[in-house]
């Protein structure tokens, strides 16, 4: 059994599911990885939870009942899992199946691909052997895929303190696959690409960019032309730039198997943004889509900063009409900074801005209501 302190306690009466060390009060003998029973410092009861010896995030609530059966539980909520998203994914073979907090199961999180899966495991709980054959097994039943391919982040391993292990196929043998979004199709190799391989929380800010372009586009931090591939059928000529020649050449195959010309650039996005700008290029559909500058609250205001460079260089170049689509995906800058970046923007620029659509990540990416962390995109479109 695992005690809390009154601030841990009030934490999870507030409906999150995390508590911190700081707030443990009593945890002997409990192993690494252990399913607990949570208490308040009087003993009563709170709800059974995976405990971490090595995380700061101690303990993750996985049930407000008692648990008899994990794996079983671990089962049935991924059936869920499943269902939910039936109803919520369109015109689209590749989404997020498991949204670790999101979906009642912490520390997993799962993709798919067409008919290839990527599995990531992020706590000492979710590794145990027996969990891992729970889920991979139901994971097979369920969705049949060719193939499983497990992501393995070796940050997350030495946090959690679990032993190092290497990526690779943990059920089938296929590693590369095609999938589509929105009609689009993108190459798909499992054993290469960041984060779990796509950017799936953009699927349906893809759509929304689509329905908006024109004329000519420039897709910033192209990655392996996301945007760009979804710009360009509506788009007289679009422009995709990224510092990374591998992306690049992902994004240029991707390109040639949906038929589309665009103009791939490697380049710094901030240096190349300036000299454009400077140079008086115009676009009528712009996108940026940058890496996560804020990785803590430390660097909240250097990164305000980069965001407002980069945003105040794209609404320069914008034609009168044009549309500007401007992301963030650190979770530690709100919807509010976000907005008040780009305010002062407009107000630099003696422009007005009107907000045609204020986004987030794809519905496959819940956000979980209490559980702030789940919610981390942010998408404005703009005219
Ligand atoms: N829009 C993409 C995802 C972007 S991820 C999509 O929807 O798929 C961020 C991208 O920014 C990565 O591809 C990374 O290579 C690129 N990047 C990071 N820093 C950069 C910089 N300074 N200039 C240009 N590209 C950069």
């Amino acid at each position: 059994m695992v005690k809390l302190s009154s601030r841990g306690s009030s934490r999870l009466k507030s409906g999150h599911v995390w508590v911190y060390r700081s707030d443990i009060v009593s945890s002997d003998g409990v192993p690494p990885g252990a399913v607990v029973d949570v208490a308040d410092e009087r003993g009563k009861f709170l709800g059974t939870a995976l405990y971490s010896s090595a995380s700061q995030i101690a303990i993750r609530i996985i049930s407000p009942n008692k648990v008899d059966d994990l794996p079983d539980l671990l089962q049935k909520r991924i059936q869920d899992s499943i269902a939910y998203r039936e109803p919520v994914v369109r015109d689209s073979d590749a989404y997020r199946v498991i949204f670790s907090e999101a979906d009642f199961l912490p520390g997993l999180i799962v993709d798919r691909y067409n008919d290839l899966l990527s599995f990531q495991v992020l706590t000492q709980a979710m590794d145990s052997e027996p969990l891992r054959q729970a889920v991979l097994s139901k994971l097979v039943e369920r969705l049949q895929p060719a193939a499983i391919v497990e992501r393995v982040d070796p940050r997350v391993r030495e946090l959690e303190q679990l032993p190092a292990r290497a990526s690779g196929l943990v059920h089938g043998q296929k590693d590369s696959t095609v999938f589509s979004m929105n009609g689009v199709r993108f190459h798909f190799d499992a054993l290469l690409g960041q984060k779990t391989g796509a950017f799936l929380d953009q699927r349906e800010n893809y759509a929304a960019a689509q329905r908006y372009a024109r004329g000519e586009a420039l897709d910033v931090f192209c990655y392996q032309g996301g945007f760009a591939l979804h710009l360009a059928p509506q788009c007289s000529k679009v422009t995709g730039v990224d510092s990374s020649r591998s992306r690049l050449e992902v994004a240029e195959r991707n390109a040639a198997l949906n038929g589309r010309e665009v103009e791939w650039i490697e380049a710094n996005a901030f240096d190349l943004l300036r000299d454009y700008a400077d140079a008086g290029r115009q676009y009528d559909t712009i996108v940026l889509d940058p890496p996560a500058f804020a990785r803590s609250k430390r660097n909240l205001e250097t990164a305000m900063r980069g965001y407002k460079e980069l945003n105040l260089r794209a609404l320069k170049m914008l034609r009168p009409g044009g549309v500007l689509l401007t992301c963030s995906c650190s979770y530690h800058v709100s919807e509010g900074d976000f907005a008040q970046m780009l305010t002062e923007a407009a107000g630099d620029l003696r422009r007005p801005l009107r907000v045609l659509e204020r986004r987030g990540q794809s519905r496959d990416h819940p956000l979980l209501l209490g559980v702030p962390e789940t919610g981390y995109l942010k998408c404005f479109i703009i005219h």
